[in-house]
């Protein structure tokens, strides 16, 4: 139930004076559909309107002159503006009208008359101009133009100035609350109250109220820290509540550790015994297993589900493509098989009676686990007693994906692996609800890839030295970005370079991308993974995880442009066999110095926890780890990325004891902590970043 002192904030912005019919979807489109949205709008500058010479005028700024009106240059089709001379003592300068009421400007504006403007100064070919002034009044009315006035973001057809009012009349509308949080902390960070940060936001007296360090924008973005930050706190508690099977340890996961032809790493006993306390728990389990790619992430999850099954229940391995799946479904079933667990591979391809046969086996409850893709999903699919999902690369899943797969079973524990490195600053932030187990140490004896940066001019050279590789016998990936606005032109470069290269290399030259057909894109791929193929040109979609031991060779054009996580990921796929790997970085010349930076990181280290750190020390705000795509939360005012990224742990430590105090939130700070929530309807908002 939301709280009534709320009820303002979520009517619809309609209930703003001045938002009818017409104006409500423009503003629903910049902000949002209620009140709460237009509030939540953040002013990006400042301009003061003090009047200047024209002389003075810049290019581009908002600024304020007074002037004579000259000449009046009426439309003479109805396409063109109204145009008028404007003149002070120092120069001179056009305003231009469109629209439909040119006539009433003419009147209320003539020739002659004084008038001071405001607005953003264009310097065009034909002179200075300024379209529509934001003001535009007699020196007498001189008090309607706000002196220092903050500007919003506009959109077409609704003007900075206007969404202003909005803002102002929001404010208007938000109540004092009472004060969510500790005032201890409060007090130590100099916030303001809610209230107040936010009459703060919308009247800025300078240029460092805009900031997000100032402290009433940091109040903002803790507030939305916290919120989110509790809500997962909350998820995490709940979840714990279900009961859900207790899982021990088997002796068929010790049998088959002992078949293994390796040791584990100290990282991956580690995550395999953070496992095991979470399956005899008898709560359900909500991890993600971190690390790089061929960190050993699906062995350990094999053991857990050799647990599962020697306790008679099933488990579930999900991939996001086929190839993937086969390979997972190639390194366990062997095993697996070995010490009587049933394993079977179900994707898109199976059909008719094979496919019932495999449904069937699942039904009974014969096989005991299932590794597949999407088609784990369908509604015919059946498992006799699912107790543990295993989703590999999760962010490729959507929640509703992952509810589905749940529903199969009962309180399902459910862990997630992924090979993208997250700062451990940020795991907060994505992965607040999950227990997060971390392998970062690599099985012994693999050679690092020797990795070196060239300028695009010696592709030559490169492509010369891969072409000796590959008649010794070699596998190479050519990575091509997407870096234009069309997919079309970059998927020309790509289909370029392949050309290019079999006239080089000869016929075994292939081409994946992102607008081929899955099954399509599939045969290329399982071409290049039997060795048909020696090169495999692709943009970027060379699929996370996919393991071709043989391929050595690592190329990426214009590595400048791709994200240190991304480039990471990519050289994690090669480098997995036994021979010697190599990985070239082709860069367009000149480097920044901060892209100078990032590629020598990764010569110098290999460790994807490290290099996503310093990936984010170096770039600081901007999405500087791609992970917006990968369901980073969409916060208003938090910026983890950058300034607030010191707020979250602080955040997700004062929920965590919020939580463990006061789980009802039933004392007064509780109570005021509710508001908070609904305020910014993280538990709804959730439902897209949940795992579980
Ligand atoms: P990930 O799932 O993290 O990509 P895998 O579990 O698929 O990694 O392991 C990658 C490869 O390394 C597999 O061939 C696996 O058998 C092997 N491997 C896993 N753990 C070890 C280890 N501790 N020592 C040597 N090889 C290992
Ligand atoms: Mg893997």
């Amino acid at each position: 139930m939301r709280p009534e002192i709320l009820f303002p904030l979520f009517a619809p912005v309609t209930s703003l004076k001045g938002v009818g019919p017409r104006v409500a979807p423009l503003l629903e489109r910049l902000a949002g559909p209620i009140v709460r949205d237009v509030l939540f709008l953040k002013p990006h500058s400042l301009v003061r309107r003090t009047p200047a010479a024209l002389s003075a005028a810049t290019d581009g700024q908002v600024m304020t002159f007074e002037v004579v009106i000259e000449n009046h240059q009426p439309a003479r089709t109805k396409a063109q503006p109204l145009r008028m001379r404007v003149a002070d003592p120092t120069g001179f300068m056009t305003l231009v009208f469109f629209g439909r009421f040119a006539d009433q400007l003419e009147q209320r504006h003539p020739v002659g008359a004084r008038r001071i403007i405001s607005g953003k100064v264009e310097d065009r070919d034909f002179g200075r101009q300024m379209v529509h002034p934001d003001y535009m009044v007699a020196p007498e009315k001189r008090g309607e133009i706000p002196e220092l006035e903050a500007i919003y973001p506009a959109t077409e057809g609704l003007p900075a100035r206007r969404v202003r009012t909005f803002a102002l009349e929001a404010l208007e509308r938000a109540p004092e609350m009472s004060e969510w949080q500790d005032a201890a902390w409060a007090a130590r960070e100099r916030f303001p109250s809610w209230r107040e940060a936010l009459a703060r936001l919308h009247n800025p007296e300078t240029e460092a109220d805009l900031s997000p360090s100032s402290p009433h924008y940091r109040r903002l973005a803790y507030d939305e820290l916290l919120a989110q930050q509790l809500a997962m706190a909350q998820r995490k508690a709940e979840r714990r509540k279900e009961p859900a099977a207790r899982i021990a340890a088997s002796d068929t996961a010790a049998k088959i550790r002992a078949d293994l032809p390796f040791a584990f790493t100290g990282a991956q006993e580690r995550a395999l015994a953070e496992i095991r306390a979470d399956l005899a728990a008898g709560e359900r389990m909500s991890r993600l297993i971190q690390g790089d790619v061929g960190s050993g992430k699906t062995v350990v999850a094999m053991c857990a589900m050799a647990d599962v099954a020697a306790g008679g229940g099933q488990s579930a391995l999900m991939a996001p493509t086929e190839i993937l799946a086969r390979q997972h479904y190639e390194t366990i079933s062997g095993p697996l098989a070995d010490h009587s667990v049933g394993v079977i591979l179900l994707t898109g391809r199976d059909k008719g009676a094979a496919r019932a046969e495999k449904l069937r086996a699942l039904a009974s409850g014969a096989v005991k686990v299932a590794v597949g893709t999407h088609a784990l999903f369908q509604d015919d699919v059946a498992f006799h007693q699912l107790q543990l999902a295993v989703v590999d690369e999760q962010h490729r899943f959507g929640v509703a994906e992952r509810q589905r797969l749940q529903a199969k079973g009962w309180a399902t524990h459910f862990l997630a692996m992924s090979a993208t490195p997250i700062p451990r600053t940020l795991e907060l932030t994505l992965f607040g609800d999950l227990d997060v187990s971390r392998i970062d140490e690599k099985p012994p004896g693999r050679t690092p890839v020797a990795t070196r940066a060239a300028p695009m001019t010696r592709i030559g050279e490169v492509e010369a030295r891969l072409r000796d590789a590959v008649k010794g016998g070699a596998q190479a990936f050519w990575i091509c970005p997407l870096v234009s606005e069309s997919e079309l032109i970059d998927l020309k470069a790509a289909e370029t370079r392949a050309e290019e290269l079999k006239a080089t290399i000869g016929p075994s030259v292939g081409l994946v991308h992102g607008k081929m057909a899955p099954a399509a894109k599939d045969k290329v791929m399982a071409e290049f993974a039997d060795g048909r193929l020696s090169v495999l040109v692709a943009t970027t979609v060379v699929e996370v995880g996919v393991n071709v031991p043989n391929a050595t060779i690592m190329v990426v054009e214009q590595a400048e442009r791709f994200g240190l996580a991304q480039l990471h990921q990519l050289r994690g796929r090669v480098g997995r066999g036994r021979q010697e790997s190599s990985c070239v970085l082709l860069y367009d010349p000149p480097l920044s110095e901060t892209a100078q930076k990032r590629l020598d990181i990764l010569r110098r280290t290999d460790d994807g926890f490290l290099i996503a750190e310093t990936d984010l020390e170096l770039r600081g705000g901007g999405d500087a780890l791609g992970l917006k795509q990968s369901g980073f939360p969409d916060y208003v005012f938090a910026d983890v990325l950058g300034p607030h990224r010191d707020l979250i742990a602080v955040a997700g430590d004062d929920a965590r004891l919020i939580v463990g105090r006061d789980p009802e939130l039933k004392t007064e700070r509780g109570r005021a902590l509710q508001v908070l929530q609904e305020l910014f309807d993280w538990k709804a908002g959730l439902g897209l970043r949940d795992a579980g």
